[in-house]
């Protein structure tokens, strides 16, 4: 049974999260078509409901052309649910992309892979370098956020092309980075950094490493590091060697992966470095 909010006709389900459905809605407003988390808070914890309130507050301060827009949330308290009410990515995500394109065996553009690539990176820099403003006192502080779960699947495209990185359902404000760094990985073991086997931190730089593992999955159109078990799996990332990519693409793609997948975190780049990049420049001017 399909559930009814006042002011929005609700219209087929495009997605299930894993809090509840995703489901296309109409704002009866003025037509306009958005996305609308429906959650079912009856069956979560109190810790899974600060959590969501966690995320939503994050969410809310998120404003960027490269991230999925939050527009409201309204509790149904009669109903227990929760509906977060989103911009609407009528493209798909990355998933589907580089699954039509391995069923089909045809390369994916390399010039559409450096402007998801270009967007990405700017997405990642609002969150990393990003400020918020406080309403009252005008006061403007830093307020690191980390997406914890970056991976062809949330990353959604929209009518344009345009790049939206969303499910941002991982993701926790640094503003805490004793608290943040004690919290435990939960993401996709493909794409786990070598910094998170066995020590459970997670810091910008791991963001940076799942971001070279989408891109790496766009042009060989499978995850840098493949293995039968979670073992295997660690081992090989640890040991961090890639191959080349496929020899349709440039040295300069090559070179920019390799740097993302640099197994010392320390040695990989910020999303300030990458931006100072003169072919990303070059891709970002294209873009604007
Ligand atoms: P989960 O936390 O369970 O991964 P997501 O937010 O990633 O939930 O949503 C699950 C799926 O629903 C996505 O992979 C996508 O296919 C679809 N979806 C989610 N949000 C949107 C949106 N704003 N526009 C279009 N599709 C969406
Ligand atoms: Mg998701």
């Amino acid at each position: 049974d399909v559930l009814e909010m006042d002011g929005y006709e609700s219209l087929e389900s495009i997605g299930s999260g894993s809090f509840g459905l995703i489901r296309k809605v109409r704002r009866k407003a003025d037509g306009k078509i958005l996305a609308r988390k429906e959650i079912d808070y009856r069956k979560m914890t109190t810790k899974e409901k600060e959590q969501l309130v966690a995320e939503v507050n994050i969410l809310k301060d998120l404003k960027h052309p490269n991230i999925v827009q939050f527009l409201e949330r309204v509790i149904d308290r009669e109903h227990c649910f929760i509906y977060i009410l989103m911009e609407y990515c009528e493209g798909g995500d990355l998933a589907a992309v580089i699954k039509r394109h391995k069923e089909s065996s045809t390369p994916i553009p390399e010039e559409f892979i450096w402007n998801i690539m270009v967007q990405l990176i700017m997405a990642l820099h609002e969150c990393h370098h990003g400020t918020s403003v406080n309403e009252e006192t005008h006061q403007v502080t830093p307020r690191p956020i980390l997406h914890r779960d970056l991976k062809p699947d949330n990353v959604f495209l929209d009518g344009k092309h345009n790049v939206k990185l969303g499910d941002f359902g991982l993701s926790r404000s640094l503003t805490n980075p004793q608290k943040a760094f004690a919290q435990t990985y939960v993401g996709t073991p493909f794409y786990m950094s070598p910094e998170l086997i066995g020590e459970f931190t997670y810091d910008a730089k791991s963001d940076i490493w799942s971001l070279g593992c989408v891109i790496y999955e766009l042009c060989a159109l499978q995850p840098p590091f493949l293995a039968d078990t979670q073992a295997q799996l660690s081992a090989r990332i640890k040991e961090g060697r890639v191959h080349s990519l496929p020899g349709n693409y440039t040295q300069e793609l090559n070179q920019i992966v390799k740097w993302m997948l640099r197994v010392d975190s320390r040695k990989r780049p910020t999303t300030k470095e990458l931006l100072n990049d003169s072919q990303i420049k070059k891709v970002q001017k294209g873009l604007e």
